[in-house]
């Protein structure tokens, strides 16, 4: 296939006019289909449906979690949760259903009463500033958005964030105070963060005293393949060796194990760093649903039992991301018309048009029946100054329902390339 860009006025043209064709027999079909969320498909929320059927109320210290108390979880779910970030049992606490939740109140307490070891909260102080790798989740930015941080994008390539860019603006401006991380499997790159990007985040010399890494490992073990699982190395043992352990919040959660919907979060970090969010977590409430930690925990047992857990979710996602990427290749490599990464796992592919072509692509998706997450929705404010990043989510629909999504998605790459090449 010949690279778009080389074709002639003509032959643009001819092919304008053949892609439109293609484009109104999909419009005739009155699709309704969606890839926008990375929703588990209902296939996937069966998987664990047996965990419904648990009845046990009492935890292995004799504790009635049908009761009051115990604000930072149940031990044995402590230490479930604590395999699946990292962490020692110790530096692990349980939240409610969702670890946006957990960010979300890590970085209001942050804002309001200041983080542990602060001298101002971040809302006393004059500028306050929120790195973010692009592209990235939405809702990370939205809440430093909600929250007033002036927020900076950082690229990102195969690697991880650009970490001289990381390096320049923490170690030398007081007023970055964080930076959104979502290390594994990424959201939506499906990047992993290499050892060397891992070592020297750890090793950074924040200029403000109050500078944190949020670290959301939501896809730490969702690969496609078990035998074929990126490593990520362990942040916080990292930062343990360079005295920087206060640096770094961890969150995950069983959102996308057990239900999306109904699971168990988590955060791990330093004693001096859970200690005062369990005290101010404590004014909010008097604990979490403590039956569904027991409930998770008696039916997954330990670590090795959300792996397995995850190896059922992989045979209904691998074929549905394989015919995914086997559809964009077959269909746009050698046009110049889109890149993308080939990634081993989390719920995401993230497709780069060609510059200034993302929002015209997903405006002729949509007219055919094919909702898709809204172009820039992966940058800060909703900003994506090239235009050009596409968020697939392959999860929710079915493996036909995708092919014929994947299909007009590639058609209507193709249409918004080469209207942009004849400047339509
Ligand atoms: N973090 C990332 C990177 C995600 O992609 C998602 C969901 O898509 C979440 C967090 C949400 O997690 P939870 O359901 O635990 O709030």
């Amino acid at each position: 296939m010949m690279s778009y860009t080389e074709l002639s006025k003509a032959e643009l043209s001819a092919l304008y006019e053949k892609l439109n064709s293609e484009y109104k027999e999909y419009c005739g079909k009155n699709l309704k289909l969606d890839m926008s969320r990375g929703k588990p498909s209902p296939e996937q929320l069966d998987i664990c449906m047996e965990m419904l059927d648990i009845k046990d109320v009492y935890a292995e210290n004799g504790m009635d979690t049908r009761n009051y108390g115990l604000l930072e979880g149940i031990p044995e779910a402590r230490k479930l949760m604590g395999d699946l970030l990292g962490m020692k049992m110790e530096n692990t606490i349980i939240g409610g259903n969702s670890s946006l939740n957990m960010m979300f109140d890590a970085v209001a307490l942050g804002f309001t009463h200041g983080v542990y070891g602060a001298k101002l909260p971040w809302s006393k102080q004059e500028k306050i500033k929120f790195l973010c790798p692009v592209p990235g989740y939405d809702r990370h930015f939205r809440i430093t958005e909600f929250f007033g941080f002036e927020m900076i994008t950082i690229p990102m390539d195969e690697n991880g964030p650009d970490m001289n860019k990381v390096e320049e603006l923490v170690n030398n401006d007081p007023a970055v105070k964080g930076i959104w991380c979502v290390p594994k499997y990424s959201n939506p790159s499906g990047i992993t963060y290499s050892d060397e990007v891992v070592k020297r985040f750890a090793a950074l010399k924040p200029a403000a005293d109050d500078f944190r890494i949020f670290w959301d490992n939501a896809y730490a073990i969702h690969f496609l393949d078990r035998n074929d699982d990126d490593k990520l190395l362990n942040i916080y043992d990292e930062c343990v060796k360079n005295g920087t352990e206060d640096m770094v919040y961890i969150f995950a959660s069983t959102s996308k194990i057990s239900f999306a919907g109904a699971g168990v979060a988590a955060m791990g970090a330093s004693k001096g760093n859970l200690d005062l969010l369990s005290k101010q977590e404590g004014v909010k409430t008097i604990g979490s649903d403590k039956i569904n930690q027991l409930r998770h925990v008696k039916y997954y047992k330990d670590y090795e039992g959300l792996l397995s857990c995850m190896e059922k979710h992989a045979k209904i996602m691998k074929p549905k991301f394989d015919m995914v990427l086997k559809t964009l290749d077959e269909e746009l490599s050698g046009t110049g018309t889109g890149t993308w990464n080939s990634v081993k796992g989390g719920y995401f592919i993230a497709l780069d048009t060609m510059e200034g072509c993302a929002k015209r692509t997903l405006e002729l998706c949509k007219s055919a029946g094919v909702v898709m997450t809204p172009a820039g929705a992966t940058y800060p404010y909703g900003n994506d100054f090239k235009d050009s990043t596409i968020r697939i989510a392959p999860s929710y629909p079915s493996p036909a329902e995708l092919e014929v999504a994947a299909k007009l998605l590639c058609l209507c790459v193709k249409i918004a390339a080469v209207e942009k090449l004849l400047n339509k």
